[in-house]
């Protein structure tokens, strides 16, 4: 026996060098992917919890691996046609050999023991079981390498007399199968330490049917510890999860296991193997060989595969108080709590209400600054106006200031125009007579010269003189002769005509100009001037005074100035006094 397995050793050995060198190099994409073929060979049918749970760890883990895409293909052992197998299974991957053989459970790591080195020569293979799956580590393939998940059956045990202390009795269901006989002897080894503490009785030489008619005869202080059972001892083949709800629909007494798989059908929980965990632990022993890794890590693994995971459910329905069970525990299955199913709702209402009372304080505040500026403003207002009113008034009042001033300087203007006025009448103007005065008289002759020399239009300047005058006032005193030359005046202005000028040029002496009079107009106006004083009765208190007139006359002549035509009409003048008085005497030399 030893020489075959040597044999086959060494056969295997050459087969995996010369495979390795006609490998084709690794199926590198562009992108840098690695492309690889897995094949899975199952001792289950896919289906089934134990390998559903297996797969996914073996997957989500390789699934990390940006750089490998890995085509998997799936094979699982039907054990009643295992005969015809290798040689379907040679044919059917002879064209698409597999990069790498994952083997999970016993039945397909015998399967592959046998017939391996004939249908996958040299091809890297990966066992994943558990420790009461090993393998005799002297004799396995060198392409072979086995991973066991390590199944401790004493601390589940354990984990239940702690969980639930009043046990008094535990039942374990086992089925009758090869397998399960095999498991018996070691089950009880195991057991053995808890004799004294707990009743164990196995439930294990029985058909499915008596063994469910016993299940649900347990009641009290008693427990399950529910194995699995591929077949009972009429050979009749179970699946072991259907078979965990036929044991579940009747026990009256909680129900622990080993398997992870078996959770959410109504066990308890415990201390559970976890294929998910060996999926993984096997993905990452594989990672080295999908990478192109040349070595290949052989020989068998033991790793902790079991977790402490129970269902809340049950844990409830059992009474069984949370703080028996084991630190670091998984608690599976709770029931969402009013906080979990309505904490979305609540923290969304609180943070609306925080948001509301945040939005309402700002709005407040605002209001508040609002009502403060307003305040202000109207403050503002209030003084504005008075400021306005006070300048307002003010400004009136300077007005008014500046109109009774504008009015009062009218008036003063008005006043100084009069005052001018009359002092420009009275500077032009005899006070006695009424008369012009000999100064305006002396400007209208020169004016009258002007318009001579520049029109050649002659004047004639009259001058008379009252007759012996002196006599009158020494007679009838100095009024007398005030009044007298007052009527002397009028009536010396109403003789000449309209456009004539009559001024008082000194004492009792007249000088009339008349603008473009000949020697003849000017004579008559003369006359009657001469004619009208002596005609007229002066009367002075009851007197009646004589008064006559002298007057000399000429005109002027060309190259003649004002003091020479003056100086004539006072010669001619002078001849009247001389040659008896009452006359009108022209002036030589005109
Ligand atoms: P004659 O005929 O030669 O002119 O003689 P007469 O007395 O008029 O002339 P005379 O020159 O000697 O005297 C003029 C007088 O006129 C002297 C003066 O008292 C008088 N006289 C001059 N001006 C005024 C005046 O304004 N009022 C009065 N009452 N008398 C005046
Ligand atoms: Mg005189
Ligand atoms: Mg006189």
């Amino acid at each position: 026996m030893k020489k075959v397995v040597a044999k086959s050793i060494l056969a295997t050995a050459f087969f995996f060098i010369i495979l390795n060198m006609l490998q084709p190099a690794d199926c590198v994409a562009n992108d840098g992917v690695i492309n690889k073929k897995v094949l899975i060979i199952d001792s289950f049918n896919q289906d089934l919890p134990i390998s559903k749970i297996f797969l996914k760890g073996v997957q989500d883990e390789l699934a990390q691996q940006a750089n490998l895409k890995i085509n998997y293909y799936y094979e699982y052992l039907d054990q009643e046609n295992l005969k015809y197998l290798p040689k379907y299974l040679k044919e059917k991957y002879s064209n698409q050999k597999p990069d790498l053989i994952i083997v999970h459970r016993s039945v397909a790591f015998e399967f592959m023991l046998n017939h391996a080195e004939f249908v996958f020569p040299g091809i890297p293979v990966i066992c994943a079981g558990d420790t009461r799956e090993k393998y005799n580590n002297e004799v396995l393939p060198p392409n072979f390498m086995q991973v066991l998940g390590s199944v401790d059956i004493a601390e589940s045990f354990r984990v239940l007399l702690k969980t639930r202390p009043i046990t008094k009795k535990i039942y374990v269901v086992i089925g009758a199968s090869d397998l399960e006989r095999g498991m018996m002897s070691k089950l009880r080894e195991d057991l053995a330490q808890f004799s004294g503490q707990v009743e164990i009785i196995y439930l294990d030489n029985l058909t499915v049917p008596e063994m469910l008619d016993k299940v649900s005869t347990i009641t009290g202080d008693a427990a399950i510890m529910y194995f699995f059972a591929f077949k009972d001892v009429a050979e009749t083949s179970y699946l072991p999860r259907e078979l965990m709800n036929m044991i579940y629909a009747r026990a009256k007494v909680p129900i622990y296991t080993t398997a992870g798989s078996y959770l959410g059908s109504g066990i308890v929980g415990g201390y559970l193997f976890n294929g998910e965990l060996l999926g993984k632990k096997v993905a990452d022993l594989s990672l080295g060989i999908l990478q192109g890794e040349k070595s290949f890590p052989s020989g068998v693994e033991i790793f902790p595969a079991a977790e402490y995971v129970f269902d809340w459910r049950e844990l409830k329905r059992w009474d069984i108080d949370p703080n028996y069970l084991p630190y670091g525990s998984k608690v599976k299955f709770s029931e969402p709590s009013l906080w979990d199913l309505y904490q979305g709702y609540v923290i969304g209402t609180i943070v609306v209400l925080v948001l509301q009372a945040m939005l309402i304080c700002g709005l407040l505040t605002n209001r508040r600054k609002r009502k403060k500026a307003e305040a202000i403003l109207a403050k503002m207002n209030v003084n504005l106006e008075a400021m306005v009113m006070e300048r307002t008034q003010e400004l009136e009042t300077a007005n008014k200031e500046l109109r009774t001033a504008k009015e009062r300087q009218e008036d003063l203007i008005s006043v100084l125009s009069q005052l001018n006025k009359h002092l420009d009448f009275t500077s032009r103007t005899d006070a006695l007579t009424g008369l012009f005065n000999r100064r305006h008289m002396t400007e209208k002759v020169e004016a009258e010269f002007e318009r001579f020399h520049r029109t050649g239009r002659t004047f004639a300047v009259v001058i008379g003189d009252v007759d012996h005058f002196k006599q009158v006032n020494d007679t009838y005193g100095h009024n007398s002769g005030d009044f007298l030359l007052r009527i002397v005046a009028d009536e010396l202005r109403n003789a000449v005509r309209a456009y004539d000028t009559v001024s008082r040029w000194g004492g009792e002496e007249f000088l009339c100009l008349l603008p473009e009079a000949d020697i003849n107009t000017a004579l008559k106006v003369a006359e009657r001037m001469r004619s009208m004083i002596v005609n007229k009765n002066f009367v002075w208190e009851g007197l009646s005074i004589p008064i006559s007139m002298t007057f000399g006359v000429t005109i002027a002549n060309t190259g003649d100035t004002m003091e020479r035509v003056i100086n004539r009409a006072d010669q001619a003048l002078y001849k009247g006094k001389e040659s008896g008085r009452n006359k009108v005497v022209l002036a030589d030399g005109v």
